[in-house]
Order: structure tokens, then C-alpha cells, then sequence
């Protein structure tokens, strides 16, 4: 009899992207002629970089000769691309990374959500709430959870992110294994400093535990202050793991390309306490299950790094950070509490009572779709996110008629 995966029948069933769509179309139907502006969405909206897409075009014709016809390459991406990454994302920003600790991959949620498979299963997890469910959810599969009371699950640790700590989690009263660090964050857009990052690397070094920090939205950070990746942190390279994506930096949301940094020095100790190198381990999984991202991506994941390339990248950053301003302006003078937005194309906006009900009201009276926060976690119940993933004028428009629904209704 072929069983099951029973751990599959911890995970709960997420409602929060498809209750959202309900309630869109039937408020669309219900009133046929209003306009809806969705600020809710987690996704880049814009085109990707022109130089991006030069080179991408220049690849595909490489595909359509004999002679430049390119089959299998490396599972851990081209040398080109890795040796870029390298040079330009931390040697040239002072950190000791080398092309060969950089594994390129089709997504950091892929790569996030199967670094957990190289770790023993007795390992303790603590995950931040609110929290991007990829690293939760990969957990419940592997077993590392019991089952799921009041809103969350047995035998994980919640780093809790409130108003009263700023959005950043405080370390652990229980000690714990492996960490997952978000910053800028997923969903409430906070940004950690140096100081506080270096607190979570030294409990790592103390503790024998390991840091997963996702740096998805590095590209958003504006204070040269704010780290933009966890090796700016002395000690990092032997605790730490960093997961980057070209896809909310240049738009690869559809094109798919991002990567995994893992350093030699950073260890993992087997039960007789022996160490052993995780670049080995993820090295071997990596080209186990994997077999390299497709050639005209690295090639248009690659022209990121031109000047040209960077010079768009920064200009599409500038345009949604230009609509994150604009949603704060409004929020600021409603004095509601918030977090994020400087640093993040997310808004973590706190309302007077339940984020559904926010989210209900929003859509009667302002025809805007947030996303309600309770769907990230306990912590998120009395929150919204929205999102500058949108054009101009649309957040325009959003905000004036938010503030207008605020004012009278909420
Ligand atoms: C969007 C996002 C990513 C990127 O995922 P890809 O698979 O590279 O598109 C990673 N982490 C977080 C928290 C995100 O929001």
C-alpha cells in the first residue's frame, strides 16, 4: 500500500491569496463599473531592464546555431554570472565572498525552502511572525513541527515582530538551531542595522546555530547605514547562509533567476559533533536535484551588473520606492501606525481592529485591495500590507481614495 507523507496533513490550507480573489470578483460583480486598484500585490509590475532584455535576445539567438548552441551548463550557474555576483555584490562592497561559495538557482523560495533538507530533522526552527510561509511550511513537511493549535504549530519558535520591538524579533528564551531573518522584510517591510543583525550572529556563533537570512529585497535599502547583505556582519561567513533573487531587484518574477551564498567556513555538526562544511552538503544537493538555470537568464540575469544595467535596475527601484513614499505621506497624515516603506516596497499599516475587516471595508469604500495580515501570523492580525508594486498614478489614486474611506469609515 503506497502511503502518504502523513506530515503533509499538518499544513494548513492557505485562504488568504484565494479569499482575497473571491471577494474581488464578487464585489466586481455586484458593482460591474468599479474601478479596482489592487495594492496588494506582492509581485513586480514593470518591464525588465532593457539591457536585460538585449542580452537575453542576444543569448536565444546563441541557442539557434550549432556553434554557439549551449546544452547542460554548470548546476551551480556559469562563471560568468557567479564571478559578477561576486565582484559586484560583495567584494566590491568590502565582503569576502567568492564566486565559488555562490550557487545561482531558478528562485530564493525554491532555495529557502530546501536549504532545511541538508539539516538533521531533531533541529530546533525559529521563524519570524509575521512570516513569508515558505520557511514554515517546508518545516511541517519535513516533520520539524507538531500540529497546529490556535494559529500555530507545536515545537517551532515565534520570533515575534510588534510594534513594541520595532518589527525586529528579540533573540530566543529557548535555545534554538536554525534561524530564519528576513530584511528588508516580507511583509512588514522593517529594516534591521548592523548592530541589531550583529546580535543574531553572535547567538549563532554562541549557539552553534545557523542563520538562514533572506535579503530578497536588499536592492530597496536607501541608508548606506543598513546592511544589505549579513556578511557586512563580522563573523557571518561561519554562521550564516544568504538567499538573493533577481526577482523583486530587476523584475525576474517571471524569468527566474536568484541565488544561494554559502560560504566554506560555515559548519554543521553531525552526532558524534564533528563538523561538516555546508557548502559540500548543499553542493551535493544542489547538483543532485538540480540542473542549472537556463542559459539566456544567467546571460540576462548577468547584464544587471553592466553599467547600463545597473543604472535601469536603480531607475525601476526608484519608481516604486517614489510610490512607497507616497503611500507613507498619506498614512503619516492619518497617524496610523506603520512600519516599513524606507527601506521596502512594503507597508505594514496598523488598523483599529481586524485586518479582514479592514480589508472589507477598504473595498467597499475606497475600491483598494490590501492584503489582510493575518495571513503572515498571529502577529499580523490587526495589520494590512500594501504593496508599491504598481504604477504611479494608480497608488496616486489608491491613497487619496484610502484616505478618504479612512477618514469617514474606518
Ligand atoms: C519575493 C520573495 C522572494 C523571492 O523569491 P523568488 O523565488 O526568487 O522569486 C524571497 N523571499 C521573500 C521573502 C520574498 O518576498
Amino acid at each position: 500500500m503506497i502511503r502518504i507523507n502523513e506530515n503533509y496533513m499538518l499544513l494548513q490550507a492557505s485562504y488568504l491569496f484565494s479569499t482575497i480573489a473571491r471577494k474581488i470578483s464578487e464585489f466586481q460583480e455586484k458593482n460591474p463599473d468599479a474601478e479596482i486598484i489592487r495594492l496588494g500585490i506582492g509581485d513586480t509590475t514593470r518591464a525588465l531592464p532593457d539591457a536585460c532584455i538585449k542580452a537575453f535576445h542576444r543569448a536565444v539567438d546563441e541557442m539557434a546555431q550549432d556553434a554557439t548552441f549551449r546544452g547542460y551548463g554548470p548546476e551551480q550557474g556559469y562563471p560568468f554570472l557567479r564571478e559578477k555576483i561576486a565582484a559586484h555584490d560583495y567584494r566590491d562592497r568590502g565582503m569576502d565572498i567568492s564566486a565559488d561559495e555562490i550557487f545561482i538557482s531558478d528562485g530564493a523560495k525554491c532555495d529557502t525552502g530546501n536549504f532545511q533538507e541538508i539539516l538533521s530533522p531533531d533541529i530546533r526552527v525559529a521563524v519570524p511572525d509575521p512570516v513569508y510561509p515558505v520557511y514554515v511550511d517546508t518545516n511541517v513537511m519535513a516533520g520539524r513541527t507538531g500540529g497546529y493549535k490556535n494559529g500555530r504549530y507545536e515545537n517551532l519558535v515565534y520570533l515575534e515582530c510588534t510594534e513594541k520591538n520595532n518589527f525586529i524579533p528579540s533573540l530566543p528564551e529557548e535555545p534554538v538551531d536554525l534561524i530564519y531573518l528576513c530584511f528588508p522584510n516580507n511583509p512588514t517591510g522593517a529594516a534591521i542595522t548592523r548592530e541589531e543583525l550583529a546580535k543574531w550572529v553572535d547567538y549563532a556563533e554562541q549557539n552553534r546555530a545557523l542563520i538562514l537570512y533572506d535579503a530578497a529585497y536588499e536592492a530597496f535599502i536607501r541608508d548606506e547605514t543598513l546592511p544589505k547583505s549579513i556578511y557586512e556582519i563580522k563573523g557571518a561567513r561561519k554562521v550564516a547562509v544568504e538567499f538573493k533573487s533577481f526577482s523583486k531587484t530587476a523584475g525576474f518574477t517571471g524569468t527566474r533567476c536568484a541565488y544561494t551564498v554559502v560560504p566554506r567556513e560555515c559548519s554543521a555538526w553531525d552526532e558524534n559533533g564533528k563538523p561538516h562544511p555546508l557548502h559540500a552538503l548543499w553542493n551535493r544537493r544542489h547538483c543532485t536535484k538540480f540542473n542549472g538555470v537556463s542559459y539566456p537568464v544567467q546571460r540576462a540575469a548577468e547584464a544587471v551588473y553592466t553599467n547600463k544595467g545597473q543604472k535601469q535596475v536603480a531607475a525601476i527601484i526608484a519608481g516604486y520606492m517614489k510610490n512607497a513614499d507616497r503611500i507613507r505621506q498619506e498614512v503619516d497624515e492619518l497617524r496610523l501606525p506603520y512600519a516599513g516603506g524606507l527601506h521596502s516596497p512594503y507597508i505594514w499599516i496598523k488598523t483599529c481592529g481586524n485586518s479582514w475587516e479592514f480589508f472589507d471595508m477598504l473595498l467597499e469604500k475606497a475600491r483598494v485591495v490590501c492584503t489582510p495580515g493575518e495571513g503572515f501570523g498571529s502577529c499580523g492580525k490587526a495589520f494590512i500590507r500594501l504593496s508599491a508594486f504598481n504604477d504611479y498614478k494608480s497608488v496616486d489614486t489608491a491613497m487619496r481614495r484610502f484616505s478618504a474611506a479612512v477618514k469617514h469609515g474606518g
